[in-house]
């Protein structure tokens, strides 16, 4: 076993355990232990694991066309980028592999448009905190503490300010400005909430100032806030939005969107291998399809509600912090305990979930979790926390 294991680049801080199965909340590993997954892939399993949908579309589409090269269009990839113009309000869809390949897309494509319609404008406007992804570029443009000193020399053309401080935005803005990017929600930082009327007077001042505003919802994106994008709920658009974890229900699935008046791209200057893959793209459509239901996104919102409102019993009763987050992106703020050790502890207790900072869990269930499975989280939880 361990031969096995030992041939992994150590890239992440494993526990020694091998998964081999999962159904809806539930994951097992080959030992036959069974747990209660609150991270379920990071936010990615939307629909739990193996969900019927997906097998559904997996099998269909597989035994039609699984692959085609990019160079060609297929109905799948076609009928994706029609759903998520739907769904967003934008126009044109780079379908793409990882949220990383979605943000350097979005960058790409935000240089290409300062070059043509803002005099070689460049530099995006990013925020402290913020997590883009692990490419060269999307860690430049990241703002995780700890990554500036990491792989030199820095792709250049990125200025950080804090988040939810919209005069250190029009401070850094300049004529070598071409956009702003922030996510809604800052999931990685430890589920930090940009406050709506943040994102409303962002909006306003991108459009003055003739920059794009690009938001990453990797994270807060289908559906995972209670609505379809976590911008929806300041009522806004942006003019370019990034898509990927939930987007594939558990499989690589990525888009870049944009619209009309920002997609400048040409021939040549975007692609990828995957990108657009059919067998991808239909799990996808399977994905938003059912996602995309109103019925659907009102259950989420109220079992997120159901999940903060326990959790907020929970640190009442233990002199714990806030609860923070939206929708079924939900943070608890530990008071005296190191979240590391609780989740080690969970683990033994048959439960999954995940620490982005030293004092802070994050719940990130399957969106159709269901309240039983809510109260048995919160149960193992409380048996964690000692
Ligand atoms: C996970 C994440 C990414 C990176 O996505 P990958 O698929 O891991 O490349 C980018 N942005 C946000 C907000 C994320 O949560």
């Amino acid at each position: 076993m361990t031969e096995t294991l030992d041939r992994i680049m150590k890239t992440a801080d494993r526990p020694p355990l091998v998964m081999v199965r999962g159904a809806g909340s539930w994951l097992w590993d080959r030992d036959g232990k069974r747990y209660l997954d609150f991270v379920q892939g990071w936010a990615v399993n939307s629909l739990g694991h193996s969900p019927r949908v997906v097998l559904d579309a997996l099998q269909a589409q597989g035994g039609r066309l699984i692959n085609c090269s990019p160079a060609y269009y297929n109905e799948p990839m076609a009928e994706l980028a029609a759903l998520l113009a739907e769904t967003s309000g934008l126009d044109q869809v780079f379908p793409c592999n990882s949220g990383a390949e979605a943000n350097e897309g979005a960058i790409k494509l935000a240089r290409k448009w300062g070059s043509r319609h803002r005099d070689g404008a460049f530099e995006i406007i990013t925020m402290h905190g913020s997590f883009h992804g692990r490419t060269l570029a999307t860690m430049a443009a990241s703002g995780k503490p700890g990554w500036d000193a990491l792989f030199e020399p820095k792709v250049p053309g990125f200025r950080k300010v804090p988040l939810s401080d919209l005069d250190a935005v029009t401070g850094a803005i300049s004529p070598r400005t071409v956009a702003v990017m922030l996510e809604p929600i800052q999931g990685e930082a430890g589920v930090v909430v940009a406050p709506d009327d943040y994102l409303c007077a962002l909006r306003a001042l991108t459009r003055e100032r003739g920059i794009l505003m690009i938001l990453d919802e990797v994270q807060t994106g289908i559906g995972r806030t209670g609505r379809f994008l976590g911008c929806q709920h300041a009522g806004i658009a942006p003019d370019i939005v990034t898509l990927g974890k939930g987007l594939g229900g558990g499989v690589p699935l990525a888009a870049l969107v944009a619209a009309d008046s920002v997609s400048c791209f040409e021939y040549g200057d975007q692609g990828g291998t995957f990108n657009g893959n059919p067998l991808m793209a239909a799990v996808g459509c399977a994905v938003v399809e059912t996602v995309k239901q109103p019925e659907f996104l009102q259950m989420v919102a109220a079992n997120g509600t159901y999940l903060a409102d326990r959790l907020r019993a929970l640190a009442a009763d233990r002199g714990h912090g806030e609860v923070r987050g939206r929708g079924l992106l939900l943070a608890l703020e530990l008071k005296g305990q190191d979240s590391k050790k609780v989740v080690t502890a969970a683990l033994d207790h048959g439960l999954l979930i995940n620490a982005p900072r030293p004092d802070t869990l994050r719940f990130m269930p399957a969106l159709n979790v269901s309240t039983d499975e809510v109260d048995e989280m919160v149960a193992r939880l409380e048996a964690s926390l000692g």
